[in-house]
């Protein structure tokens, strides 16, 4: 029996077989989750319900996280074959092409920070305040970060600050929802190629600098995100919450990068 046996994941943020949350939802129902899960518009729908079937997940609803009205209809929708949810996941990010490339003060705009906001940050607020009335003690909810949001990373610009946002509402959520015994964390990954990286001026030799810098000099996959994602909304996790955990190869921990042998 999987260690999520009995548990009822909705997960947010499935564009393609490279998505991350892709491999979350592959991990958490190899594990034994019953799964639910959403697309952003009617472009994804065909390719998202294939990959439903794979997981043998019956919801499968519309959900574009910058509307409230989208927000309540998908978890209305949810709640009409569920009556209860244990694990929510918000593997969304998005900032305008504009934003993602060149110098930070050229790129960014107050259109474009607060789209970025809005889209990778206060959604994950949105997705809570929707769910809760689903959401018992045990529950947990899961965001992806990246390392943008401590460091300056070239390109990655106004992403920067959504992310670190993102960080602290992971922290304000765990010590609101801490009190009806509900867990908030966050998966910082580090770079993996998915349609979301795509969009970033300089993916490639991203991820070749966090290869090379990194402890295990490699990148990370989707399956070890997933993996890591499965347990932290698992029983196992039980006493982790407000915590950001990387799943980079331990690059975030090098001071600077050693030679490659
Ligand atoms: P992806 O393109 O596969 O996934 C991004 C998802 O966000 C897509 O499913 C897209 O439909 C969804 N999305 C965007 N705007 C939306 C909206 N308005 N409403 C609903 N959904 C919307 O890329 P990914 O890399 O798997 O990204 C998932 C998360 O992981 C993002 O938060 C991203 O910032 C984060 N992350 C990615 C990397 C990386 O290198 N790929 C590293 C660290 C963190």
């Amino acid at each position: 029996m999987g260690f999520l046996a009995g548990k009822r994941a909705l997960v947010v943020g499935i564009a393609s077989n490279r998505s991350i949350a892709w491999g979350v939802a592959e991990a958490m129902a190899r594990e034994g989750a019953e799964m639910a899960v959403t697309y952003q518009n009617d472009k994804l729908r065909t390719r998202v319900e294939k990959m439903a079937d794979q997981l043998s997940a019956s919801i499968r609803v519309p959900m574009d996280v910058s509307s409230d009205a989208e927000i309540a209809a998908a978890f209305a929708a949810v709640n009409e074959t569920w009556d209860n949810l244990d694990i929510i996941v918000h593997s969304v990010g998005y900032a305008p092409r504009d934003q993602l490339e060149g110098r930070y003060l050229d790129a960014v705009s107050r259109e474009g920070s607060q789209i970025a906001h809005d889209v990778s940050s206060y959604s994950f607020a949105a997705l809570a305040k929707a769910g809760r009335s689903m959401l018992g003690e045990g529950a947990a909810l899961l965001t992806l970060s990246y390392l943008g949001a401590i460091r300056a990373i070239p390109n990655y610009n106004v992403m920067g600050p959504a992310k670190a946002s993102l960080e602290a509402n992971v922290r304000f959520m765990a010590a609101d929802l801490g009190l009806d015994g509900i867990r908030v964390n966050a998966i910082s990954a580090g770079p993996i190629k998915t349609l979301a990286a795509a969009g970033i001026g300089n993916i490639r030799e991203m991820l070749k600098i966090a290869a090379d810098g990194s402890a295990l000099k490699r990148n990370v996959s989707i399956e070890e995100v997933g993996n890591a994602a499965a347990f932290l909304c698992s029983d196992l996790a039980a006493g982790i919450t407000g915590e950001i955990l990387y799943v980079d190869a331990g690059f975030s921990a090098m001071g600077m990068g050693f030679p490659v042998p």
